[in-house]
């Protein structure tokens, strides 16, 4: 599903250039849930960008379901985003004067799905999340736990082939960060690929594969 051949990215320029991914080769195949670990600035972040096509490449190739995702314009960009990708972020990135099933039905309403689709589609994946009970709560009348299963809720809601997280549990304790695994897990089950950035290990040994991530290398791809 996903496969980057000698993919560099450096930010700055001239003097001041530095490289952050030095020639990155890596696959993951549908259906997987594949870990990406390292320590902090060896460039996860900036990896998970642009493997979700929110940020660019200097060089090298990246194929996403066999298309070269080369120079792609914005607007491409963001369409193949809505179509095939969802995020989940270390922040949760909800909207804090929407109630939960408003955030999870928002990505619809780009889409021009009526209000009572989007409604109904977003209160299944509430369920689905154990958070039926919730919907009609603010973020900040929840628990941080509960914000990110609404967040990956919001990140289902277009039918995604690839998940992306960055840090999911980051923010999180022991025993929420599982609980919120638990569901990624669950999700990926049906069938959606999923890639996780974590820094700890008791994240990482609960998916598939680990990659490794060193100074801008892949230092091992836990195959
Ligand atoms: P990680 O997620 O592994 O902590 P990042 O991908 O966020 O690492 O960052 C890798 C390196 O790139 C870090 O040294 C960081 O400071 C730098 N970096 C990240 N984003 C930018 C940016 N927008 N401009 C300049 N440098 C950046
Ligand atoms: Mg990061």
């Amino acid at each position: 599903m996903i496969k980057l051949t000698d993919v560099k990215k450096s930010y700055g320029s001239g003097k001041n250039l530095f490289p952050v991914l030095k020639g990155i080769d890596m696959d993951v195949e549908q259906g997987e849930l594949v870990s990406i670990m390292g320590s902090s600035g060896s460039g996860k972040s900036t990896l998970l960008n642009v493997l979700g096509l929110l940020d660019s490449y200097d060089s090298g190739k990246y194929l996403l379901g066999g298309t070269d995702m080369s120079n792609l314009n914005e607007t491409t960009a963001a369409q193949y985003r809505s179509k095939y990708l969802g995020f989940v972020f270390q922040s949760f990135n909800l909207i804090n004067f929407k109630s939960a099933v408003e955030n999870v039905a928002l990505p619809l309403y780009y889409q021009k799905v009526s209000r009572k689709e989007r409604n109904a589609m977003a209160m299944d994946l509430l369920e689905k999340v154990g958070l039926s009970e919730w919907a009609n709560h603010l973020p900040s009348e929840m628990s941080g736990g509960q914000k990110q299963r609404v967040a990956i809720a919001r990140s289902l809601i277009t039918k995604p082939r690839l998940i992306l997280a960055d840090e999911p549990t980051g923010a999180l304790d022991e025993q929420t960060s599982r609980e919120v695994m638990d569901v990624l897990k669950d999700v990926n089950k049906e069938g959606i690929t999923m890639i996780i950035v974590t820094h700890e290990n008791e994240i990482a040994a609960m998916t598939q594969r680990v990659i490794r991530l060193r100074d801008g290398h892949i230092e091992s791809t836990g195959r």
